[in-house]
């Protein structure tokens, strides 16, 4: 399990600054989830890890190693996104594996990784499907088995769950902190769900007009006098 260190990121629009020196960092096995008002500046710093953002100062590691200007497939990190970003006219399956075919692995090695995810996320009869036969719930399954089969160091999710209803979210909930047992991966999960943050986090970072405002477990950051 790696740990995530962001130290001293800036990023800047034109003469708009959204990250405004940030540093923290998420020890191997933490399941982070960052608050904050719309904003803020939470899925700038989650797309600047992820390598879909240039940062503008300041540097980004796992366990160590530098990614600060590493392409986004070979961070090391698997974002989900909250509109699923499936590619429409392939099947579940060839979405899944798609980053391992890109990377040029064999394709035994490519069946065996989404059967794999299809089995932890209980979509495996939906595998020849494409997203548009899936219902919401099952196209955030598939968005997160396609994180899972690139077997990332770190998990990134930006508000994975706030299109979904509120059963689902709460059933969604429970099935990410079973994934995260099961996996011992490293996440950082961006949401405005106070219950999400409550249930899922090891610690809460509390973000603020592109600065950190506190950091602390839930039971610190909820249920102080
Ligand atoms: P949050 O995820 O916390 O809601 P964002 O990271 O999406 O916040 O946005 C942080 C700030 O950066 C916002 O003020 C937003 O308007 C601004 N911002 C985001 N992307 C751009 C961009 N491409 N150009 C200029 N400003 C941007
Ligand atoms: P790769 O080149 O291995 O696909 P990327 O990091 O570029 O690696 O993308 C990983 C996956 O994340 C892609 O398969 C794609 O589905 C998804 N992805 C990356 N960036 C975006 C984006 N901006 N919008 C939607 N999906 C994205």
């Amino acid at each position: 399990m790696p740990s995530l260190q962001i130290d001293t990121v800036v990023k800047s629009y034109d003469s708009f600054t959204a990250i405004k020196g940030v540093s923290f960092t998420a020890e191997p096995g933490e399941f982070i989830v960052m608050v904050g008002p719309s904003g803020c500046g939470k899925s700038t710093l989650l797309r600047s890890i992820a390598g879909l953002e240039t940062i503008t100062s300041g540097a980004i590691r796992i366990d160590g190693r530098d990614i600060t200007h590493a392409e986004p497939s070979d961070r090391g990190v698997a974002m989900v996104f909250q509109n699923y970003a499936l590619y429409p006219h392939m099947t579940v399956a060839e979405n899944m594996g798609f980053a391992l075919k890109m990377a040029g692995r064999p394709k035994t090695e490519i069946a065996a990784a989404v059967a794999k995810a299809a089995k932890i996320l209980r979509i495996e009869e939906h595998l020849h499907k494409t997203p548009k036969q899936l219902s919401g719930g099952q196209k955030q399954r598939v968005a997160i088995g396609r994180a899972i089969t690139r077997a990332p160091d770190v998990f990134l999710f930006d508000e994975p769950l706030s299109n979904l209803d509120a059963a689902l979210r709460s059933q969604m909930r429970v099935e990410l902190g079973r994934l995260h047992a099961e996996l011992k991966a490293t996440m950082v999960y961006v949401t405005h769900d106070q219950t999400e943050a409550m249930t899922m986090a090891t610690r809460i970072v509390v973000m603020n007009a592109g600065l950190i405002e506190q950091v602390g477990s839930p039971l610190d950051l909820y249920n102080r006098p």
